[in-house]
C-alpha cells in the first residue's frame, strides 16, 4: 500500500497541471494514469491558446488568466513546450457576421483584451492567399499555440521533480471511502493508495470516477476532426479559423452560415493552426459519437471544403493522416473545478474544447480550493453543484 496527500487521476494537460501545481505546495503527489501521459484528448487536438474564441466576461477573464501563465513557462519547467505566439485572426465571411464580429470585438476590448477589427483592405494585405471575398476579421495579439504533448510531458516531469510520483500504465479501479463519506483510498491496478484528496481530472472518464464515490458528472464526449498536411510553406504563420465558429460552438439561435448540409450537421467550422515542424492542422467538426474516435470520409471532405473555401491554395495541400479526439463537453460549456459532496473528492474536467488554454490556470485553481487559499477567480460558475437540477431531473 503507497500513500499520498493527494493523488491526481489522468495524465492529460489538466491532471499534470494540477499535480505540477499541487507538488509545488510541498504536498505529497501521485499521478496515475492508465495509459500514458497525454494518451487522451490531449493528444488529439489541436493547440491553441486563445481568448478570441472565448465570450466577454467570465468566460474571457478565465481565459485571459490561463494565458498569461504560458509564455513564461517553457522556462520555468525547463522543458520546450513550444509555445508560439503570433496572434490569431478570425475570418469574417458576410457583412451580417461584421456587425455581430464588431460587437464582440468591442466588448472584449473593454474589458482590456488586445483584439482589434481589420477591414478587407487590411485582412487581405496582411493574409494574401485568403479568398478574395472575405469581408474583414478580428486579431487578438495575445493568441498563440503548444504542443499539448509537449506541454501535458512537460508539466508531468517537473511535478516529478518536485517529488510527485507519476505511475503510468495503470488504471483507477475503485475508490473506497470511510463510512461519513470521506476519501479513504484508491485501488489500482498495481499498488492501492492510501490518501485523503481525489482529484478527478479523468476528461471523458471523468463520470466514470465520479461513480465509484456516488457523484454525478454531466460530461459528455463531443467528437472532432482534424486532418494533418504535409509541410506546406508561405501559407500563413497564423493561428486562424472563421468567426463562424463561435457561433457553432455556442449553438447561436437564429444564426445560419452558408454551408452544406454536411457541414451543418456535423459542425465543421474552419480552423488552421500551423505547426513548428512546417505541417498545418485543418480542423473541425463537433457532434456526439459516443466514444468513437475513428475519422469518417463523409466529415473529412466537408473539413477539407471549408478550409478550400477560406484559402484556395488548400486544394493542393496534401494530407498524410486524419484524427479525431472527444471534447469533454459540459452542458454549459464551462469546465468543473469544484468540490463534492464526498469530503477530499475533487473534479478537475469538462473543459471541452478549451482544455489545452485553460490547463494552468485549471492546475492553480484546484491547487488553491485544496488548500484552501483564495483562487485566482471566483470558483462558483465552476462548481459542480450548478448542474443539481439537470442532474435530479435526468434521474
Ligand atoms: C479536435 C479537437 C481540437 C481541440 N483543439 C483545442 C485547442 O486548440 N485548444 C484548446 O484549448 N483545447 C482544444 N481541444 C480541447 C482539449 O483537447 C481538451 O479539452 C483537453 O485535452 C482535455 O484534457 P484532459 O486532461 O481533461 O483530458 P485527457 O487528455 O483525455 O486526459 C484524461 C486522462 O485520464 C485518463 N483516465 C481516464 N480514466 C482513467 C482511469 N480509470 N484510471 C486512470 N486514468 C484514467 C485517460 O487515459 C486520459 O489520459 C480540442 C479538442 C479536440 C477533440
Amino acid at each position: 500500500m503507497d500513500t499520498a496527500d493527494a493523488v491526481v487521476i489522468g495524465g492529460g494537460v489538466i491532471g499534470t497541471a494540477a499535480a505540477y501545481y499541487l507538488s509545488e505546495t510541498g504536498r505529497k503527489v501521485t499521478l496515475i494514469e492508465r495509459n500514458g501521459i497525454a494518451a487522451g484528448t490531449s493528444s488529439r487536438c489541436e493547440g491553441f491558446i486563445l481568448v478570441n474564441d472565448k465570450m466577454p466576461g467570465y468566460d474571457a477573464r478565465l481565459g485571459r488568466l490561463s494565458q498569461s501563465l504560458f509564455p513564461g513557462l517553457s522556462e520555468e519547467i525547463g522543458f520546450d513546450i513550444e509555445w508560439s505566439p503570433q496572434g490569431s485572426l478570425l475570418l469574417i465571411e458576410s457583412e451580417e457576421e461584421m456587425a455581430v464580429a464588431e460587437d464582440f470585438c468591442g466588448r472584449l476590448a473593454a474589458e482590456g483584451l488586445a483584439v482589434q477589427m481589420l477591414d478587407r483592405r487590411r485582412i487581405h494585405e496582411i493574409e494574401p492567399h485568403l479568398a478574395e471575398d472575405i469581408v474583414g476579421g478580428m486579431e487578438t495579439a495575445t493568441d498563440g499555440a503548444v504542443n499539448p504533448m509537449a506541454l501535458a510531458q512537460g508539466l508531468a516531469r517537473a511535478a516529478q521533480q518536485r517529488g510527485a510520483a507519476i505511475r503510468t500504465g495503470a488504471a483507477v479501479r475503485d475508490i473506497r471511502l470511510t463510512s461519513p463519506g470521506k476519501v479513504d483510498r484508491i485501488i489500482t491496478d498495481g499498488p492501492d493508495i492510501l490518501t485523503p484528496t481525489v482529484v478527478n481530472a479523468a476528461g471523458i472518464g471523468a463520470p466514470e470516477i465520479g461513480r465509484m464515490v456516488g457523484v454525478e458528472i454531466p460530461i459528455t464526449p463531443r467528437q472532432g476532426q482534424i486532418l494533418v498536411t504535409e509541410r506546406t510553406f508561405g501559407l500563413t504563420r497564423r493561428k486562424v479559423m472563421e468567426f463562424g465558429y463561435l457561433m457553432t460552438k455556442f449553438e447561436k439561435e437564429g444564426y445560419r452560415r452558408r454551408v452544406t448540409p454536411e457541414m451543418e450537421a456535423n459542425g465543421v467550422a474552419f480552423v488552421l493552426e500551423p505547426t513548428g515542424a512546417g505541417n498545418f492542422l485543418i480542423g473541425s467538426s463537433r457532434r456526439f459519437a459516443g466514444f468513437d474516435t475513428a475519422t469518417d470520409p463523409t466529415v473529412i471532405r466537408a473539413i477539407g471544403e471549408r478550409a478550400v473555401r477560406f484559402y484556395p491554395a488548400l486544394a493542393r495541400a496534401r494530407l498524410i493522416r486524419t484524427y479525431a479526439g472527444l471534447r469533454p463537453y459540459t452542458p454549459d460549456h464551462f469546465p468543473i473545478i469544484s468540490p463534492t459532496p464526498v469530503d477530499g473528492f475533487f473534479v478537475a474536467a469538462g473543459h471541452e474544447g478549451n482544455g489545452i488554454t485553460l490547463s494552468l490556470i485549471t492546475g492553480k485553481l484546484t491547487t488553491q480550493m485544496i488548500a484552501g487559499e483564495s483562487p485566482d477567480i471566483d470558483l462558483k460558475p465552476l462548481r459542480l453543484d450548478r448542474f443539481d437540477s439537470e442532474i435530479a431531473h435526468a434521474r
